[in-house]
């Protein structure tokens, strides 16, 4: 079984034509609403895979929180964990010109209540689960509270380091696999990861202490390594880019839920590349993800 531990987002994406200044009122085009937050998107993504997934979080009592529980429940996920909080449900306010480059705001809301105690009150959910997810949308204490007493109680944990922020040395020896992006990897690399191949990123990683890690590599792919293992690059399937927007969650998504069902880690990227192609050929996050049935397999 897979738990993953993280946020939860409503996405309200506006088209404008040009950021506003300071002082200055524009008109935008209709608001769109969409389940979102890296935590739900990896639950959603896996849970269409037919894994058996449960998502712990934290929503508003509000309508966006109903929507995010719709989403998740709709993909097979357990959200008997996904608690109610006294916070508004988070938000990511995504504004697009028609450069199609986005400014974000997020609002944590919701996403600040996912503390140690209150994981601390579920802990029979997660402690010794196959394999514990976690991103860094929630608050970094929590993280490592929850990476530390997973390992102890024997899950495998998976710790996909974004946004990025730095990790102590002890979260990140837990880390089977550390999973990034390459801007990730040159934060978390002292020094950056500028002129490096994707093999010397993947063994500077490794240097932070993880047992294994995985690089995305957008159009190229993925990069992974087994600490003292070969390095491996799998290439991205070929499709015609429609928006990237949670693909590298429907990666980590579907990465957690082949190793969950005994694939190692050179399986788990290849599925995990399939998944994440059919994302970027789709709208939208979670509405993008495929089900199993889908991938002919
Ligand atoms: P993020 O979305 O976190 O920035 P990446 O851009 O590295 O992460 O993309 C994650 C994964 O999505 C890649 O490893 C790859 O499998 C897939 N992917 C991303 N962009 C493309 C693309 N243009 N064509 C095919 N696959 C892609």
């Amino acid at each position: 079984d897979v738990v993953v531990i993280g946020s939860a987002n409503a996405d309200l994406i506006l088209e404008i034509d040009h950021r506003p200044r300071g002082g200055e009122t524009i008109l935008g085009s209709d608001l769109v609403v969409m389940p979102g937050g890296k935590g739900a998107n990896q639950a959603v993504a896996a849970g269409r895979l037919g894994a058996g997934v449960a998502f712990i979080g934290c929503v508003g009592p509000d309508a966006y929180g109903q929507m995010l529980r719709t989403s998740l429940a709709e993909a097979g996920v357990d959200t008997g964990r996904l608690h109610v909080a006294d916070l508004p449900s988070a938000n990511a306010i995504i504004l697009v010109t028609p450069d199609g480059e986005n400014s974000i705001i997020v609002s944590p809301g919701a996403n600040r209540r996912m503390t140690p105690e209150l994981l601390d009150g579920c802990r029979a959910t997660w402690a010794g689960a196959a394999i514990v997810v976690l991103q860094l949308e929630i608050p970094l204490d929590t993280v490592a509270h929850v990476a530390t007493h997973a390992h102890r109680a024997g899950s495998r944990v998976l710790v996909n380091a974004a946004p990025a922020a730095m990790l102590d040395d002890e979260v990140l020896a837990l880390c089977d696999p550390l999973v990034v992006n390459e801007s990730e990897a040159d934060f978390l690399v002292p020094g950056g990861t500028t002129g490096m191949s994707p093999a010397e990123m993947t063994d500077a990683l490794l240097a932070l202490g993880p047992l294994s890690v995985v690089v995305t590599l957008g159009a190229g792919g993925a990069v992974h390594a087994e600490r003292g293992g070969d390095v491996v690059r799998t290439p991205a399937h070929r499709v015609q880019a429609v928006d990237t927007t949670g693909a590298g969650d429907a990666f980590v998504g579907a990465l957690a839920a082949e190793l969950a069902a005994g694939a190692d880690l050179a399986g788990a990227v290849t599925l995990a590349n399939e998944v994440a192609a059919v994302a970027v050929g789709r709208r939208g996050a979670q509405a993008s993800y495929p089900w199993r049935a889908e991938l002919g397999r």
